[in-house]
């Protein structure tokens, strides 16, 4: 398949992209958190396309994008919290699970009886939302297992060939995916993002975290997502748990392996194979650059391990924490 790439984006060029999801197309486009691959949420057949496309396994829900938080009325069955959310957080980076109605199908929804929405604020996925005039499945538009997309070319890389159009945006401001509460039938949160659990707090004073944000689950976990391997580059990622010192120490005679450190450590920036992730005072830089980050060690042939510093779960930290500990598929070693 030849995919369609959109460098000049405009009404034209969107209007375009949004007839190609009307007509059971996929399209990539940019978000505030991580670029996503759309398919109209409402056709059974696009949903299909789109875990063929990832390589995803398809039990594995869709969140649906919307233009405005009301639209979510059509799709699911909303409640008082999820407008307080709504007003709060909306448009952004907060996904919220509902019950589905019987328009959204199992196919979008991994088979449960629930649907997860999301209104992006980023313009250009608005827009294009807006001009569709139909929910859009998306999940991350990166090949399943692999880092997700905070950039057109990674997206292009990943998905070139195998989806009919790409809108090639700026590189997404957020870096991590959004927040995933879900509301059914209480509130809890499943995956964590740049609104915090503390601001999530001040509108559901309840809310739970679930086991799966930072542990390896076993069983069937809330959110389907949390069972697979995720957000992994090529070689072994290995999460290194101690002070800098340490870590300084454990590395010194690890020059053949990727070395993924903050801005600070220059001791480590000196390595062939090492490169900052930002600075270790700002989780939300981290959160920016991790993706990009993690596939540039993909360029590097010869490593088979890449060692990380267990990062600080605080505020935005936890979802960069929630993501490295993924990548690493839980391989934490205490130096
Ligand atoms: P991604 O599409 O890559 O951003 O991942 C979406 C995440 O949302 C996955 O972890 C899904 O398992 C989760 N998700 C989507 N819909 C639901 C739902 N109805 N219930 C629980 N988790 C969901
Ligand atoms: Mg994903």
């Amino acid at each position: 398949m030849d995919t369609k790439i959109i460098n000049d984006i405009n009404d034209t060029t969107l209007t375009e992209a949004a007839e190609t999801i009307k007509s059971g197309g996929l399209v990539a486009f940019p978000t505030e958190t991580v670029y996503g691959l759309g398919g109209n949420a409402l056709d059974p057949t696009a949903a299909k396309k789109i875990y063929e496309a990832k390589g995803r396994p398809s039990n594995n829900p869709l969140i649906i994008h919307l233009a405005e938080p009301e639209d979510a009325e059509k799709y699911c069955y909303t409640n008082e919290i999820y407008y307080k959310l709504a007003q709060r957080f909306m448009p952004g980076p907060l996904t919220v699970i509902l019950p589905k109605k019987d328009i959204i199908p199992y196919e979008v929804t991994g088979g449960l009886e629930t649907v997860a929405v999301r209104v992006p604020s980023d313009p250009v996925a608005h827009r294009f939302i807006e001009l569709a005039g139909v929910p859009i499945a998306a999940p991350s538009a990166n090949l399943s297992t692999k880092p997700s997309p905070t950039m057109a070319g990674h997206v292009i890389r990943d998905l070139s060939g195998r989806i009919d159009m790409i809108i090639a945006g700026d590189d997404c401001d957020i870096g991590v995916e959004s927040t995933i509460i879900t509301l059914s039938p209480k509130a809890k949160l499943l995956r964590p993002g740049l609104i915090t659990v503390d601001e999530l707090r001040e509108i559901c004073p309840d809310i739970e975290i679930s086991d799966a944000v930072l542990n390896q689950h076993t069983g069937r976990p809330e959110s389907p997502g949390m069972m697979y391997k995720h957000y992994s580059p090529r070689a072994n990622v290995v999460l290194l748990c101690g002070s800098d010192e340490a870590r300084y120490e454990f590395l010194r005679d690890k020059t053949d392996c990727g070395i993924l450190c903050y801005n600070e450590d220059t001791e480590l920036l000196r390595y062939r194979y090492a490169k900052a992730v930002g600075s270790k005072s700002s989780p939300k830089e981290q959160a920016k650059n991790l993706f990009a980050r993690l596939r540039d060690f993909d360029e590097i042939e010869n490593i088979t391990t890449i060692y990380a510093p267990m990062t600080a779960s605080e505020g935005i930290g936890l979802a960069v924490l929630n993501r490295l500990i993924r990548a690493a598929g839980f391989e934490i070693l205490d130096i």
